[in-house]
């Protein structure tokens, strides 16, 4: 086969800096396998757009070409499109979706001007892989020039209930674009299930088996390839002295106190506020508690510039305000909320040192918090993972607490579940499920996806 090039909105880091997460590290893996071309947006505005020069830097085999986008482009595909319109509906927010066929064009019209610019750098054996919600209409733009190349696509995040799409003017457009690819890879069995459901009843597929949809003569596959982490190489991060450092700084603090921990960027989607009233539940429900066990929120802010960003920050910080207005004591903060990010590596060892993971998204793809937060425990003490049914992680980690996060009376179970369950069981758990990480990892998932869009080219 040729080679293979990559495309999403952002392009590398190509060298493992820790700053690489999994995602990175396996498309690195993929492309160095054969060679290729990582393409997508430089990060820049400029007035030249997409008609600026190609940004190129090479590393061995792979290079990554990057190109510029207008201000004009930035708002109406970016922050418009993407994170106002598609990545509500696609986490099941209708409510706060905004429609606006100004965003819808120029979404269109930026993954055409990327298609048109990536089309005379592709060579006949290439494959092409697609990433993302920011280019579900590239593959037909491609198409459109009488590109032939087997396309694979995966989308991170997730596809919703055909009845929550139908609301998204121009869905059944945009999904038979989607069918222009050869191959589309999704989290779950769910997010594949409900794509398929939508191309048969709204867009003029036939479900023929195996996967597989057909489409004007062509045969489409759409299934789940859940993504993987690095576990192996994030399980020894927690063991590195850096991450040994935190834990020392976190473990004087805590004066034998546990930590339940939390990690997430601010966005409606990973159910924060939910998540603090079921702790506000818990120090209520179970008093014994109190004192004795803290949430640490890290919480890095992200998309600062739509409103309901801003909201939802504000919520934040007015509740972590009451609660530990309402239970704190001169030597006992309930609730730490830090807005600010931390490196993989000192996550790591911020893992290791909490008892309990609690990761309650309304709605999430997959959830690499999750995965990392199990890859980063000790053997023979582990932490028990809080897990919300509605992260695409629970397909694939059963054995976790499942809770459903809408329920503050039921994770505040959950936790308790967690910090009062004996060591066997602890054990019998995490292993389980570290076992299935480690074989299932990142790269093992990047490898899948590339297997089959090959056999489907052969
Ligand atoms: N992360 C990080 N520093 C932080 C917070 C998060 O490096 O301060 C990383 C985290 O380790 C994980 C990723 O960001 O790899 C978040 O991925 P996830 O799938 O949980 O959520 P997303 O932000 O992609 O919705």
């Amino acid at each position: 086969m040729g080679r293979l090039i990559v495309v999403s909105n952002r392009v590398g880091p190509l060298k493992d800096t820790g700053r690489a997460g999994g995602l990175a590290v396996a498309l690195v893996d993929a492309l160095s396998q054969t060679g290729g071309i990582w393409f997508g947006w430089s990060g820049d505005v400029s007035d030249e757009g997409t008609f600026s020069t190609l940004k190129k830097t090479r590393a061995r085999s792979v290079q990554m070409v990057q190109l510029d986008m207008t201000r004009e482009d930035y708002d109406g595909f970016y922050a418009g499109y993407a994170n106002r319109t598609l990545w509500p509906v696609l986490h099941y927010r209708l409510d706060l979706a905004d429609f606006n066929r100004k965003f819808e064009r120029t979404y269109r019209y930026v993954n055409e001007r990327f298609a048109a610019r990536l089309g005379p750098l592709i060579e006949p054996e290439d494959v092409i892989w697609v990433h993302d919600y920011h280019f579900l209409t590239f593959a037909a733009d491609l198409r459109g020039m009488n590109v032939q190349n087997p396309m694979a696509f995966f989308l991170h995040i997730p596809f919703p209930a055909p009845e929550i799409l139908a609301a998204l003017p121009n869905a059944k457009s945009i999904c038979r674009a989607m069918l222009a690819y050869d191959l589309l890879g999704f989290q779950t069995h769910r997010d594949a299930h409900n794509f398929k459901r939508f191309a048969v009843e709204e867009a003029g597929a036939t479900d023929i088996g195996d996967n597989q949809l057909r489409i004007g003569g062509r045969v489409v596959t759409a299934r789940a390839y859940p993504i993987g982490i690095d576990a192996d190489a994030f399980s020894k991060l927690a063991m590195s002295p850096d991450a040994r450092r935190h834990i020392a700084r976190l473990e004087k603090l805590m004066g034998g106190r546990q930590q339940i921990i939390g990690v997430d960027r601010i966005d409606y989607s990973k159910g924060l506020p939910e998540r603090f009233r079921a702790y506000e539940r818990l120090l209520e429900d179970y008093p014994e508690n109190r004192g004795r066990l803290s949430l640490m929120q890290i919480a890095p802010p992200s998309r600062s510039e739509l409103d309901a960003y801003i909201d939802i920050r504000r919520e934040l910080e007015l509740l972590a305000g009451h609660v530990n207005g309402r239970f704190a004591d001169l030597d006992w903060t309930p609730v730490r909320f830090l807005t600010k990010s931390f490196p993989r590596r000192a996550l790591a060892g911020i893992y290791r040192a909490s008892r309990v993971g609690l990761v309650t998204p309304l709605r999430d793809g997959m959830n690499l918090v999750a995965k990392e937060y199990i890859a980063a425990q000790r053997a023979e003490d582990p932490g028990v993972l809080v897990l919300s049914r509605f992260a695409g992680a629970a397909e694939q980690m059963p054995e976790a607490v499942i809770v459903n996060p809408h329920s503050a009376e039921e994770v505040a179970a959950g936790i308790q579940t967690a910090i009062t369950m004996p060591m066997e069981e602890r054990r019998d758990r995490w292993q389980a499920m570290f076992n299935r990480l480690c074989e299932h990892d990142a790269i093992a998932w990047s490898r899948s996806i590339m297997e089959d869009v090959k056999a489907i080219s052969r």
